[in-house]
């Protein structure tokens, strides 16, 4: 095993859901992550109400954000996320950005820039999407986004494109 495989880092895990009681959905991800084994959860947003992206003919969103300290690979993380969406009934219809009853994506992990085939870390979406950065910025207010700058900067700069922080 490679040395820095068994270093602890904290990642970021971006959660959301407009199927099938969403609120729910997202309290059933976080505690199967939590459940993972080497995964230990170390800070959890509010929830959020949001606006789909892409197509506009489906739900509203609820999404939230987790952190997590693990010294499981990226891949092995991904493909324990991946399990998740699946166990929640998320079915992939080719529609990107398609109704679902939970997305569970890693933003980041530790400072590390990843380009695999399949998993590409900070997330492709992490500078620009108002749900994902308002709950970041909400348990990790210092954190610095590789390649894209300080968060607290990205946020300023995001509109909250209709974005709701739920009570
Ligand atoms: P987006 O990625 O723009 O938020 P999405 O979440 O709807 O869209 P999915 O259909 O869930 O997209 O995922 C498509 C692929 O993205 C997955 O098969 C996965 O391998 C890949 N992927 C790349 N980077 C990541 C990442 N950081 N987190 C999760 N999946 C990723
Ligand atoms: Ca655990
Ligand atoms: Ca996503
Ligand atoms: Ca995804």
């Amino acid at each position: 095993m490679k040395e820095s495989a068994c270093l602890l880092h904290t990642i970021y895990i971006g959660l959301g859901s407009n199927l099938e009681n969403p609120v729910s959905q997202i309290n059933a991800a976080r505690i199967a992550i939590g459940l993972i084994d080497g995964v230990t959860e170390v800070a959890f947003s509010s929830l959020y109400h949001s606006l789909p992206m892409g197509p506009q003919d489906q739900p509203d969103y609820v999404n939230a954000v987790i952190g997590v300290e693990t010294r499981l690979a990226p891949i092995d993380l991904l493909h324990q996320l991946q399990a998740i969406e699946a166990a929640q009934g998320r079915v992939r219809k080719g529609e990107r950005w398609g109704a679902r009853t939970v997305d569970l994506d890693v933003l980041l992990y530790g400072d590390q820039d990843i380009d695999i085939p399949d998993l590409r870390v900070p997330h492709i979406g992490i500078a620009e999407r108002s749900f994902v950065l308002y709950p970041l910025f909400e348990i990790a207010p210092q954190l610095v986004i590789p390649g894209k700058g300080i968060l607290a900067d990205l946020v300023a700069n995001c509109p909250l494109d209709g974005l709701k922080r739920m009570a």
